[in-house]
């Protein structure tokens, strides 16, 4: 069993506050200050452009990609860090719309993330296929895996309900029909148990700044499995992608392999700084972070539901139907999340009435989920959030 207490004494956890928040924005690790420093004064600092070659800042994207596919149950070579999770929606969409060029349709759900869906409608415009994207109920998916899909692209955990996908099935009643699928990991990588390679999925993205506690705008991930990479077409073909890119050649030669995903110039800083927070891991296992997770979001629900009827649990009961995040609907949750915050529970919100809550057993114990519910209740009980200061919106909900 993991030892969760020497997991959560690697994370800076500020006092007087709970932390339930780390599905949007992951804690620092302690010890990615050092790892920072040392890659700033003695890779940046002393080597300055010989750190390429000497410290291996080069290959660094495909390093840290392998330690995320352990994570995933991708094969070693099949995942490669960049860029963000937006555009790795892009490559992987613009690389499986060329598999399919005699169909039309990128399915997806309305449980998707507004991004993924807003990247899709500005690749098909640019392609003349403004009209080829078909968004339908999470519900619903099933049914519509029809002859004119050429994509299948869904993010497996839904970001406001928490409802979870069930990724292998999807696949593979996907592939029956010949259509190509992608899926967003944004809220399963460090979440819950992935499997790529066991549900032979085709494309996978996913971002580093959640879960995996990478730090704000941590570069994302992309999987291509390895039956595609020979004649995956990197639509995004910067010369890192090249197969070589110091040849400077004049005309694009896809790298072999999973590199071609690859753009521009990596960011070795952020980089470095979620290969730190990776060695988490290797404390603990997928399967010992999902047990603990649901227990500790088992614990939060009962201990909310017994107390705050005004409060509508919007996340499944059913565990295989869950990810690791408990929302609860409110209709004046933006308020009440404010409140929250103010009495040092973090959360989110998310439109139109969704009080959101992360669940990591990384850094969160059953006491802080005695004392979250503690705090919820007192909020939500004394209406502490109606007043006009918590009405007020920020830039970010
Ligand atoms: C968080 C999230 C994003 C954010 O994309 P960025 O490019 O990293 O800002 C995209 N899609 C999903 C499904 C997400 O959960």
């Amino acid at each position: 069993m993991t030892d969760f207490a020497a997991t959560r004494a690697m994370f800076h956890l500020p006092p007087g506050m709970i932390y339930l928040d780390g599905n949007s924005l992951g804690p620092l690790p302690k010890h990615a200050l050092d790892r920072m420093a040392q890659v700033m004064q003695d890779e940046w600092g002393d080597m300055l452009i010989t750190g390429w070659n000497r410290a291996g800042w080069m290959d660094a994207p495909a390093r840290t990609g392998d330690r995320i596919a352990r994570l995933i149950g991708a094969e070693p070579g099949s995942v490669v860090m960049g860029d963000t999770l937006s555009i790795k929606v892009f490559q992987a969409l613009a690389a499986a719309l060329d598999m399919t060029p005699d169909r039309r349709i990128v399915l997806s759900d309305s449980g998707n993330f507004p991004s993924d869906l807003y990247m899709a409608q500005g690749l098909l415009a640019s392609l003349g296929r403004a009209d080829d994207l078909r968004v339908v109920a999470p519900e619903a998916v099933a049914d519509h895996l029809t002859d004119d899909v050429a994509v299948l692209m869904l993010t497996e955990i839904d970001y406001r309900t928490g409802r979870k996908h069930d990724m292998a099935a999807l696949t593979a009643a996907a592939q029956a029909k010949g259509i190509v699928t992608i899926w967003d990991l944004a809220h399963s990588a460090g979440a819950v148990d992935v499997d790529l390679a066991a549900c032979n999925a085709d494309f996978a993205v996913g971002c580093t700044y959640k879960y995996l506690n990478g730090g704000p705008g941590a570069p994302a991930f992309i999987y291509v499995a390895p039956r595609h990479q020979a004649t995956t077409r990197p639509a995004l073909s910067g010369w890192l992608g090249h197969e070589a890119p110091f040849a400077f050649d004049l005309d694009y030669r896809a790298a072999p392999g999973i590199d071609r995903m690859r753009v521009g110039t990596p960011p070795i800083l952020a980089l470095a700084a979620l290969d730190a927070a990776l060695d988490v891991w290797d404390m603990t296992t997928m399967a010992d972070v999902r047990a603990a997770s649901l227990a500790l979001a088992d614990r939060f629900i009962a201990g909310v539901e017994s107390q705050c009827d005004m409060l509508t649990l919007a996340t499944p009961r059913d565990h295989a139907k869950r990810g690791s995040q408990v929302s609860f609907r409110f209709e004046h949750g933006y308020a009440a999340m404010q409140a929250l915050i103010d009495h040092g529970v973090i959360g989110d919100f998310r439109a139109p009435d969704i009080m959101r809550f992360g669940f990591t057993p990384l850094f969160i114990d059953e006491s802080d989920i005695d004392e979250a519910v503690r705090i919820v209740a007192e909020v939500m009980r004394g209406a502490l959030w109606d007043t006009p200061k918590y009405h007020k919106r920020g830039k970010v909900t």
